[in-house]
């Protein structure tokens, strides 16, 4: 199917707003740097990318006679999470606060589970299939990040389209865009889109990834998967080069979840120049990419990037010990 005709339940308040950092472009002397909010895209829970995935999700969820599925209260569906021990970050509150807090707020049936981190499908996740249809319910199945579900990358597809009418009601063009990647879909559904967007209009963009997930071969393999796959589900009608593949892996740390200075850099730059809130684990590795990449000149000063600013800001809570009072 074509974009336009793939089934898509809105969830969110329409297109995400576009927001001209002026201060951090000023201070950074180099492109001029944009961001698109997808935190603040809707009204579940706090936004984020994942609100724009399960847009296409959900005509197939419900579809499917589900009852069961991770993140359904609005749809009035019942919700069965395994939440992962993927961030090696001891805080007393770390298994307290953020997405955990949120869960339980909605009504989830959350199991936390002390496995790490990995951006694949999981015992864990099966198992908690097989539990909810042997006690009588019908799971829908979401994986990490939908990013594994067939139709996880469409959501950012539909966004490249998104962008290039924003463009066009603003009066910007966006030649490089920056986003963080830890399973992929957001990333891959990009490439996807912008591709299409490409063959349309002759006009070629630099879509970079930042890797958050320091496992950066696995992740690209992923990545490259899942985006020949949306391809795929957009009748794209041609294969995708290696040109259109950017992923960079000198932000991400040594560990998922874990900041490292650059991270806390790009982090202080954004709320003290911006009140732009980014998050340790995967946002404020993502500026933090965009910044030395803008001052650097890899992005040249004659460019206007877009980042992307894809949520996780509840996160931060636990985060608490980074910046200590006096
Ligand atoms: C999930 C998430 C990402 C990573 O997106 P993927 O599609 O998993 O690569 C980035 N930032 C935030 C805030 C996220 O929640």
């Amino acid at each position: 199917m074509r974009l336009p005709e793939i089934p898509r339940y809105p969830l969110t308040f329409g297109p995400s707003p576009l927001q001209h950092l002026r201060r951090l472009s000023e201070h950074l002397a180099g492109a001029q740097v944009w961001a698109k909010r997808e935190d603040v895209n809707g009204g579940l829970a706090f936004g984020g990318n994942k609100i724009r995935k399960l847009e296409y999700l959900v005509p197939d969820i419900l579809a499917s006679g589900a009852d069961t599925l991770a993140v359904a209260a609005h749809l009035g569906l019942r919700c069965r999470l395994v939440q992962e021990k993927w961030v090696p970050w001891d805080d007393p509150v770390n298994d307290k606060v953020g997405n955990i807090l949120l869960s339980r707020m909605m009504g989830a049936d959350s199991r936390l589970d002390d496995r790490g981190f990995d951006i694949g499908i999981r015992d864990s996740w099966k198992q908690a299939l097989r539990e909810v249809e042997e006690a009588g319910g019908a799971p829908y199945p979401i994986p990490a990040g939908a990013s594994e579900h067939p139709l996880g990358g469409v959501g950012f597809a539909n966004w490249a389209f998104e962008v290039a009418e924003q463009e066009k009601a603003v009066g910007v063009h966006f030649d490089t865009v920056v986003v963080c990647t830890v399973t992929c879909s957001t990333h891959a559904g990009m490439v996807a889109g912008f591709a299409a967007l490409e063959d349309l209009t002759g006009v070629r963009r630099r879509i970079i990834g930042i890797d958050a997930s320091a496992t950066l071969e696995k992740t690209r393999a992923q990545l490259e998967r899942i985006a020949r796959h949306t391809a795929e589900v957009i009748e794209l009608g041609r294969d995708l080069r290696d040109d259109e593949f950017e992923l960079l892996g000198d932000w991400a740390g040594d560990l998922y979840g874990i900041p490292v200075e650059s991270t806390m850099d790009a982090m202080r730059l954004g709320a003290e120049l911006e009140a732009m809130i980014t998050d340790p684990v995967y946002e404020g590795k993502s500026l933090a990419g965009l910044v030395d990449l803008v001052r650097g000149g890899d992005i040249p000063r004659s460019s206007t990037v877009l980042y992307a600013h894809l949520g996780g800001q509840p996160a931060v809570n636990a985060y608490h010990s980074l910046w200590p009072g006096s």
